[in-house]
């Protein structure tokens, strides 16, 4: 028997469409994605983008206070066991995920940690393929497989990869290597500024390098940044080379004016990408319509049908603009809600 609905991807957008297809009996089956070095190496690892951060505090229903006794009753111990103590106010953002999953959980969604890397939409009932080499079937699929850090692409960037150079602070940031030491985070985006706000923490001095003389942040984040007394923001500076050794990883790197200033050379430690986002569509290219940055394409305005009949999207995956936590959640409750009506309506 094939599964009513399988969903792809372990994100708000992922979580949230199970919550609600599970609540309407589909008995959803959700891949999670698989736990491996590459997709640590990615920043794809189960639960998302959220995973990689610290601090939501602009995830509705979540003020700051102490929810420490409602982390230890809602989530299971043995899950518990891996998540960084509470000792905050407001919700982080793996603790976020957690909860999420738990919910799902609890109206009877099943999970399979493996990552879907290969589907057939050609025919009906859609098959399946996951990273453990079993196939699966279904009637109807949500893709909410979100999206993944860019890098600048450099090749000087690639060879220091682990030994300096990182897309998430949040996951590196403590490393010893990058204790009192100065960095740099290359954006001028959300993400870069809260990467080096949490890299504050740690370093001796946090460089911020953006292309332009003006941040793309929000207001509010882009002041954080601009009042740090430890972030020093280098405007419209584009890196050439990011330098190091061997023996050291990186010791530096060599950024490029692009106002006829002259070349800068800065000593440091880490090197911190934070340029934004490509969605996770791979195994879509040539199945399902894709803009031209590869992102699902909607077909209908305020719902997530896709290009194929049964196959609906969710999230980051099919958002160039938006791209919240909380965005992302309300698609995932709209896939659901289309999947179920599409189901009834082919009285499937
Ligand atoms: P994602 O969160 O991207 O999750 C998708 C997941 O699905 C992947 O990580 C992977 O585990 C899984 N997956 C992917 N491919 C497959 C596959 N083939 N098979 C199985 N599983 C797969 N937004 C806010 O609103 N507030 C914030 O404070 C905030 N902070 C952020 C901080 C950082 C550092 C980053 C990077 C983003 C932040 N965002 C924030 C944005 C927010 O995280 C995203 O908008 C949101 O997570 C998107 O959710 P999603 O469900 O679409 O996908
Ligand atoms: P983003 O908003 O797309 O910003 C990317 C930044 O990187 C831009 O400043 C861009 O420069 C720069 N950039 C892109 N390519 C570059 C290159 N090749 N070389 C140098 N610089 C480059 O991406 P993001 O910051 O990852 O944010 C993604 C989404 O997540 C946003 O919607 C954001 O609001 C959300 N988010 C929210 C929070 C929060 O609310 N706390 C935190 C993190 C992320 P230009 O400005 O010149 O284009």
């Amino acid at each position: 028997m094939p599964e009513k609905v399988i969903i792809i991807g372990s994100g708000p957008a992922g979580w949230t469409a199970a919550i609600y297809a599970a609540r309407a009996a589909l008995e959803p089956l959700v891949f999670e994605g698989a736990i491996t070095e590459e997709n640590r190496l990615a920043g794809t690892l189960p639960l998302g983008q959220l995973a990689l951060t610290t601090e939501v505090e602009n995830f509705p229903g979540f003020p700051a206070g102490d929810l420490g006794t409602y982390l230890e009753t809602a989530i299971s111990e043995d899950r518990r066991a891996f998540m960084p103590p509470h000792h905050h106010a407001g919700v982080t953002g793996p603790e976020l995920m957690e909860l999420m999953r738990q919910q799902a959980l609890n109206f009877g969604t099943r999970v399979i940690t493996e990552d879907i890397l290969d589907v057939d939409l050609s025919g009906r009932p859609f098959r399946l393929t996951a990273s453990d080499g079993s196939t699966h079937e279904a009637l109807a699929v949500i893709v909410a497989t979100g999206a993944r850090a860019n890098y600048l692409g450099l090749a000087s960037e690639e060879r220091f990869k682990n030994r300096g150079v990182s897309a998430c602070a949040v996951c590196d940031g403590a490393l010893p290597r990058f204790r009192n030491k100065p960095l740099a985070v290359v954006g001028g985006g959300d993400s870069a500024v809260e990467e080096a706000v949490y890299l504050t923490r740690f370093a001796s001095v946090v460089y911020l390098v953006h292309r332009r003389d003006q941040l793309r942040a929000s207001r509010i984040m882009a002041q954080r940044a601009q009042e740090n007394p430890k972030i020093t923001i280098l405007w419209s500076r584009v890196v050439d080379e990011v330098l190091g050794s061997d023996a050291a990883g990186v010791t530096g790197v060599r950024l490029r004016s692009t106002k006829n200033e002259p070349d800068l050379e800065l000593a440091i430690s880490g090197f911190f990408a934070a340029i934004g986002h490509t969605p996770n569509t791979a195994l879509l290219r040539g199945k399902v319509d894709l803009d031209e940055k590869g992102y699902l394409k909607l077909t209908t305005p305020l719902r997530t049908y896709t290009s194929v009949e049964g196959v609906f999207a969710a999230g980051d995956v099919a958002d160039p603009y938006y791209r919240q936590a909380i965005t992302a959640a309300g698609s995932g409750c709209m896939a659901a809600l289309d999947a179920e009506r599409w189901l009834n309506e082919k009285g499937l």
